[in-house]
């Protein structure tokens, strides 16, 4: 048997403190997901593939719904569309219980194909239409208010359909996080909220139901959510004191981190993301502290997207080729790149070998397919050698990514379940040209060349 090369290298002796987290960052390998071999699903579905676990999604609902009902039991989830659209996936949700939670007449329309009833819809988002908003107040959703405009808007609809539609306003709110996010909604501080809900109940054309917040994305200060809870239960106990409305729900939106890294941060994801126990902590102190809570026992609204689906994605890529660059890091060419692992963009996502490799590790690039120079899917992370044909696994990826994924220059790559059991499901399959240019035509003096 002919023996591995391993081309010979050479490493700096640094002194000096360990890391904090160790002597050495081992990269340990990773052969199958959920117990399937990485390499079966190759086989079946190619590569690079986007591979989601059933059991990961329902275990991490489940644990959401417990944890969140040792501080309140009346809790609703919502499932966030835009993080994760698949139709089976957002099923997946509905069947452990949530209720649809949309931010377009796209998304809207795609809740309603899998049959939630307008009354489980909640439709947030800045740029409802005038026909996004009749269908809505038809089939009885739940519509979130984003600005006067359309409230305006909203109230006319309303009453040329003589129906009065459950509505809640959108708050933005100081919670001490920053950027503050204070494009959507009104603002809490300055009176704006409550004004606007003074001018809703006196137009008498809509049901004021609940209040709603979605701080920001990515939340790594699980306090945030303490202010948030207590801000909305405040104006809801001033909306019941001065103009006698007594609301159904307050919704605290999404936002909570994944164990995913930001690229910037020293510390890893696993490390610096506060658990779901700390938010639900922070929140189920605001609603004690309640009178508000205490007297009407309101439901709370969450819709988390990010920290419940991230985990349970993993990007299968291959190796393409490799390179070494002037700076003397190695670069690996991978067949999966930021067009289908946007987030890369934000996250410093983790690049794991399926197979062990020995030799010393090397700082390594890797990049996508793309000729764009900033397909960059990882930055220089020490790794041991890799040869072309390499399966690696590129994860999380199952937050944001089948959803904000482009089709620039590649076909987008197929989506498996790997199910409670074991089996491999088709949810997406890998595009091919007839999807790209269906839509496309070209006129009559430009059919010859
Ligand atoms: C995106 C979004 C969510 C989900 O956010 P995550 O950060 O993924 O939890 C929830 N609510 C609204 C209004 C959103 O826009």
């Amino acid at each position: 048997m002919k023996k591995t090369y391993i081309a010979p290298n050479i490493e700096r002796n640094y002194a000096g403190n360990m890391n904090k987290y160790g002597a050495k960052s081992v990269v340990r390998h990773q052969d199958n997901i959920d117990g399937v071999p990485i390499k079966e699903i190759v086989e079946q579905f190619g590569s690079p593939v986007l591979v989601l676990s059933e059991s990961v999604i329902r275990r991490r609902y489940r644990r959401m719904q417990d944890v969140m009902q040792m501080h309140y039991p009346n809790i609703q989830q919502a499932w966030s569309y835009k993080t994760n659209y698949l139709g089976a996936v957002c099923n997946i949700y509905h069947q452990e219980g949530s209720i649809a939670e949309v931010v377009s007449g796209m998304e809207y329309d795609m809740a309603r194909r899998l049959g939630i009833p307008g009354k489980d819809i909640i439709f947030n988002g800045p740029g409802k239409r005038a026909e996004d908003l009749q269908k809505a107040v038809k089939e009885g959703a739940r519509i979130h208010i984003d600005h006067l405009d359309e409230l305006y808007l909203l109230e006319k609809v309303a009453r040329e359909l003589k129906i009065i539609p459950n509505v809640a306003i959108r708050v933005n709110m100081d919670t001490g996080i920053s950027p503050q996010w204070s494009r959507f909604g009104f603002n809490y501080e300055n009176g704006e909220a409550l004004r606007a809900i003074q001018r809703l109940v006196s137009g008498k054309a809509m049901k004021l139901s609940g209040l709603h917040t979605h701080i920001g994305t990515f939340i790594l200060d699980a306090q945030a959510y303490y202010y948030a809870a207590k801000a909305l239960l405040d104006l809801a106990q001033k909306v019941k004191d001065e103009l006698h409305v007594v609301l159904d729900y307050i919704d605290l939106g999404g936002g909570f981190a994944s164990q995913n890294t930001l690229l910037g941060s020293y510390t890893p994801g696993e490390f610096a993301s506060p658990s779901i126990d700390h938010y639900a902590q922070a929140i189920g102190d605001a609603f004690n502290e309640s009178q508000f809570v205490r007297d009407h026992d309101p439901q709370l609204v969450l819709e988390t997207g990010r920290a419940l689906i991230d985990e349970a994605g993993t990007m299968i890529s291959s190796v393409i080729g490799k390179k070494n660059l002037p700076t003397g890091e190695r670069a690996i060419i991978l067949d999966a790149g930021v067009n289908t692992m946007i987030t890369a963009w934000w996250y410093k996502l983790k690049v794991t070998p399926t197979r062990p490799f020995p030799g010393a590790y090397q700082n390594t690039v890797f990049y996508g397919p793309l000729c764009m120079n900033i397909d960059v899917v990882r930055n220089a992370v020490p790794f041991p050698d890799l040869y072309t044909g390499e399966t690696v696994l590129i994860s999380p990826a199952g937050a944001y990514n089948n959803t904000q994924w482009m089709q620039f220059i590649e076909y987008r790559p197929p989506v498996v379940l790997i199910t409670e059991t074991g089996k491999l499901e088709l949810l997406r399959a890998r595009e091919e040209l007839s999807d790209i240019i269906e839509r496309e035509f070209i006129p009559e003096h430009l059919r010859n060349i």
